[in-house]
């Protein structure tokens, strides 16, 4: 999808601050941090919300909150602490739509959220 920033950001044709690519992820800073760790884990083929995900997809959204996993330890929150949240559309607040996982850390999160 040419025209999805995610893709972009994926494909390298927009900078992003990346923290960890592989085969299949792309995980960035995200421009407008909510927390003092917060990055956005993304797939890197287009799946514009979590609706549109297929069973064969579950291995993929695995994959995505494992390396969050990994990357929470790797800063030193795996004890405190640290919250991921996939937002879906309109009611949730999701504004990007190419699914990405939150991995927010650093500060007391409150709950319920807004
Ligand atoms: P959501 O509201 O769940 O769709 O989250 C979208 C997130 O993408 C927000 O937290 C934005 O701050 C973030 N975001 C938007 N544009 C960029 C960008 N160019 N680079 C990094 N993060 C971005
Ligand atoms: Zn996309």
């Amino acid at each position: 999808m040419s025209s999805c920033l995610f893709c972009r950001i994926a494909a390298a044709e927009i900078p992003a601050k990346v923290v960890y690519q592989d085969a299949d992820l792309v995980v960035f800073e995200d421009i407008n941090p909510q927390a003092p760790l917060h990055c956005l884990v993304i797939p890197r083929r287009h799946v514009a919300t979590l609706n549109d995900l297929s069973p064969d997809d579950a291995t993929l959204v695995g994959q995505m909150q494992y390396r969050a996993a990994q990357i929470a330890r790797e800063r030193g929150y795996a004890e405190g602490g640290y919250r991921t949240v996939m937002n879906c559309n309109a009611d949730a607040g999701q504004t990007v739509f190419h699914i990405h996982l939150h991995l927010l850390a650093g500060r007391r999160l409150g709950w319920p959220p807004g």
